[in-house]
């Protein structure tokens, strides 16, 4: 592969992620930040909306780690390649596998993220490489991808771990991505939408939501998974007031009609 082509594949790949965090962001924005404002306050997680320049600053750095996340992607499944175990005939493993695979992919980011996470978070390297995600003390879904240029790098290595780690068929890994970018905007959404008591069911309870990524981003600490709690649980790192926030951003509707003003 050419310099030139590899740009053409960035580019083309550039458009593919920025149209799919455009769409995802931009959709939900406009549902919950206008035209269902009034109805969905009752779920808003906190009282106050951020500022245009909290949208703004996090659009410009969601610009720059989706150009990061093209290239990571495409010299993934370029020149990276032949010593990763992705394979191209969905038949040589089944549809059995390949299901699984999206399972393993699930688990394994969780795991990476989380640790990522709190190394992150480590006092000699927190502003150098995270604070511009905590910028956001009030996230709304143009955070999803606003990270510094070295927590890009950090977020998208997960494409080349999952490539060597096991045999992953590359549409896999783009159905994946489909998942991550939705759930990834519904943990900045600002607004909790699953059920209420959904934190204390046998199912959700293990899920991370809206509410708990919330927390994070406000506190600073606590709550450092990505899909599930299961590291927060077994690592005494869920916030000791997860449950009270959840209910409070899912139940106490009349409380909060009365103080949300926006
Ligand atoms: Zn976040
Ligand atoms: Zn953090």
């Amino acid at each position: 592969m050419t310099l030139s082509d590899f740009f053409g594949h960035w580019q083309t790949a550039y458009w593919k992620i920025g149209l799919r965090y455009f769409v995802m962001a931009g959709l939900t924005f406009v549902a919950f930040y206008y035209v269902f404002k009034a109805p969905m306050l009752k779920r808003k997680i906190q009282a106050k909306f951020p500022k245009n320049k909290d949208y703004f600053r996090d659009l410009f750095y969601s610009l720059i780690s989706i150009g990061i996340f093209a290239f990571m992607f495409v010299s993934t499944f370029s020149f990276l390649k032949p010593y990763t175990n992705l394979y191209d005939d969905v038949s040589e493993y089944g549809v059995v596998y390949y299901c699984f695979t999206i399972v393993w992919m699930f688990f394994l980011h969780d795991a990476y993220f989380y640790w990522s996470h709190r190394l992150m978070h480590h006092p000699r390297v927190f502003k150098y490489v995270h604070l511009v995600h905590h910028k956001s003390t009030n996230p709304s879904p143009w955070t999803a991808y606003a990270f510094h240029p070295a927590e890009g790098v950090i977020e998208a290595l997960i494409i080349p771990i999952i490539a060597f780690s096991i045999p992953t068929h590359k549409s896999a890994i783009i159905g994946y991505t489909l998942f991550q970018i939705i759930y990834n905007v519904y943990g900045h959404l600002g607004f909790e939408i699953m059920p209420k008591k959904f934190n204390t069911h046998w199912f959700g309870k293990w899920m991370n939501t809206s509410v708990g990524h919330n927390m994070h981003h406000k506190y600073f600490v606590h709550n450092y998974g990505l899909w599930t709690t299961i590291w927060d649980r077994a690592f005494g790192t869920m916030n000791p007031k997860y449950d009270e926030a959840y209910t409070y951003a899912t139940e106490a509707q009349k409380i909060k009609e009365s103080t949300l003003t926006q």
